[in-house]
């Protein structure tokens, strides 16, 4: 496995960024799907050992992200979305200055600066001051600082963002070559289901700081559900487990309202069946509007 997390939880304050993720990741590129606040970022710095989680354990590469933050950084490379730039410097002292906080030497760390910038295809315009990039190209450069010490594992927050049809083109073809013929894993957080699935194979959906789904894009976006909104009396927690047995998803809100899964290939008339068994009085019982394909279409912004 590259990545294993075992229910980790972190709140910011009152804020519960996660609650409870258990995931494993093992090869391949990967994508990391949500809607704005679902807990991206925070797990991405979780993962670089950034921020130490206040419940639940996890390893990166084998390191465990509590007690080996140094060895992580080491063999992973870090895309951040914020602009990481340093005004006054040129794209190779700010490179290689990466190299180095990653544990690079002073030399070694110069002279892959020089080639990673000619590989994002900044080469020509290295010795410029940073202020003076373009969007793209000041993306391009926070991909070189993510590789320049040969990472085994590569984190990209956002990668595409702000960046005009031309410029996510070239950022997504450089992440797939990497990814491809450079044996780096990547884990790509984004919003664009489209640039995901140009690059990866299999997704994590984060929702309000939970796993929603994982798997293979293929594979989710075949899964079809309907979605109720179920309130009821009676033997509750009975009820749900004779529908999760089923084969429901069942989703218990605060204010005690069910939102009940039913997946495509399942009859209904099981949900009353099984209310009935249980002794459970149906009060509500309707169709929302928004089905998990909807969530999961508005989580990733297609249609
Ligand atoms: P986005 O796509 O908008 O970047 P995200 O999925 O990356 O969102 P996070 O940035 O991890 O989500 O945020 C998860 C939750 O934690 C949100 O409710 C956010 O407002 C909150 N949060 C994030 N950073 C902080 C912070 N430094 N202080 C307080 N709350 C924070």
């Amino acid at each position: 496995m590259i990545v294993e997390l075992n229910n980790i939880h972190f709140s910011y304050g009152r804020v519960k960024a996660l609650d409870g993720v258990t995931l494993g990741l093992s090869e391949g590129a990967v994508g990391l799907l949500g809607p704005n606040g679902a807990g991206k970022s925070t797990l991405l710095r979780l993962l670089l050992g950034f921020l130490p989680p206040q419940k639940g354990t996890g390893r990166v590469l084998g390191y465990d992200i509590r007690l080996e933050q140094p060895q992580i950084r080491r063999h992973v490379g870090y895309m951040p979305e914020d602009e990481c730039l340093i005004p006054g410097m040129d794209a190779v002292t700010f490179t290689a200055y990466f190299g180095e906080l990653s544990g690079m030497p002073h030399q070694e760390a110069i002279k892959r600066a020089h080639d990673v910038l000619f590989y994002v295809g900044l080469g020509e315009s290295r010795y410029r001051q940073l202020e003076t990039y373009s969007a793209g190209m000041k993306q391009r450069l926070k991909l070189a600082q993510a590789i320049v010490h040969d990472p085994k594992l590569l984190f990209l927050d956002e990668p595409t963002s702000n960046l005009d049809p031309s410029g996510r083109k070239e950022i997504l073809e450089l992440i797939t070559d990497i990814s491809s013929k450079k044996d780096i894993q990547v884990l790509i957080s984004s919003h664009i289901l489209t640039d995901i699935e140009s690059v990866c194979s299999d997704v994590v959906i984060l929702n309000k700081g939970r796993l929603a789904a994982q798997g293979r894009i293929s594979e989710l976006k075949r899964l079809r559900f309907r979605l109720y909104e179920v309130r009821i009396k009676g033997n509750g927690q009975g009820f749900i487990e004779r529908l999760r047995r089923i084969g429901y998803t069942v989703e218990e809100t605060e204010d005690n309202l069910l939102k009940v899964y039913i997946p495509e290939d399942q009859e209904i008339l099981q949900f009353f069946q099984a209310a009935e068994e249980e002794k459970v009085q149906v009060r509500l019982f309707v169709r929302s509007q928004t089905s998990l394909e909807d969530l999961f279409a508005k989580a990733v912004g297609v249609d």
